[in-house]
């Protein structure tokens, strides 16, 4: 998976593929999928969500920049995957979460397999994690209509938030940065997530 999926594309940020490397994919899927964790895609986690495709979670990490004593929010803990390998690059890791089952069973499996510097929350993650702000990173693994304010407002000067933004089916990945006077940014490549549902996000469809 790293060599091929991961170096070949381009990954270049050695503690990234270390990092993809060591952290068991399989145990962040169902039993019923176990052998197909190491795909080159996205795949089922209940709920209608998704685990992210491995090439979609090694490149928004290496956008973030870390070197390693970062405080990073996740918004979409979803299996967790993503919070895991974060856990190895950074200080504390924040991951909120809407839907609490799913949220549920990522705290068991990160805890169970020693990603202790991860912290689950259930929440609106379009209204950022006041409690635990600023941040040094902060990234958002379902696609937003727009950046959220609050998102950007929580980040510290420098930090980087790493977002994909578009329509509900398909999206751009952002890098942003926060500067002195305000916000820069910049384009990555296109992507397709599970919508960012919520205040400053997409409406629930599933009750309409
Ligand atoms: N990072 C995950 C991928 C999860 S898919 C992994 O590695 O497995 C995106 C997740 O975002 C879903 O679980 C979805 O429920 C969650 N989500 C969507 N909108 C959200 C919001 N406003 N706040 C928090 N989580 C949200």
């Amino acid at each position: 998976m790293v060599e091929e999926q991961l170096r070949h594309r381009g990954i270049q940020d050695d503690r990234v593929l270390d990092a993809m490397g060591q952290v068991p994919r399989h145990l962040f899927v169902g039993e019923d999928l176990r052998d197909r964790a190491y795909e080159d895609c996205a795949l089922p986690i209940g709920e209608g969500q998704t685990i992210s495709q491995p090439y979609m979670v090694a490149l928004m990490t290496e956008l973030l920049e870390l070197k390693g004593g970062e405080t990073v929010l996740e918004v979409g803990t979803g299996s967790g995957y993503q919070s895991a390998v974060l856990s190895l690059l950074a200080a504390e890791v924040y991951t909120v979460e809407r839907v609490s089952s799913l949220a549920e069973q990522a705290r068991t499996t990160l805890k169970r397999n020693g990603f202790l510097n991860v912290h689950v929350r259930v929440s609106d993650g379009t209204l950022g994690l006041p409690d635990h702000a600023p941040y040094d990173g902060i990234i958002v693994t379902a696609g937003a209509p727009d950046i959220p304010r609050h998102l950007t407002d929580q980040l510290k000067i420098r930090g980087r938030l790493v977002i994909p933004v578009g329509d509900r089916h398909s999206q751009v990945l952002y890098q942003v940065t926060r500067t002195e006077g305000g916000i820069k940014q910049t384009v990555s490549t296109g992507c397709v997530f599970v919508p960012l549902i919520g205040k400053d996000g997409w409406e629930d469809e599933t009750y309409h």
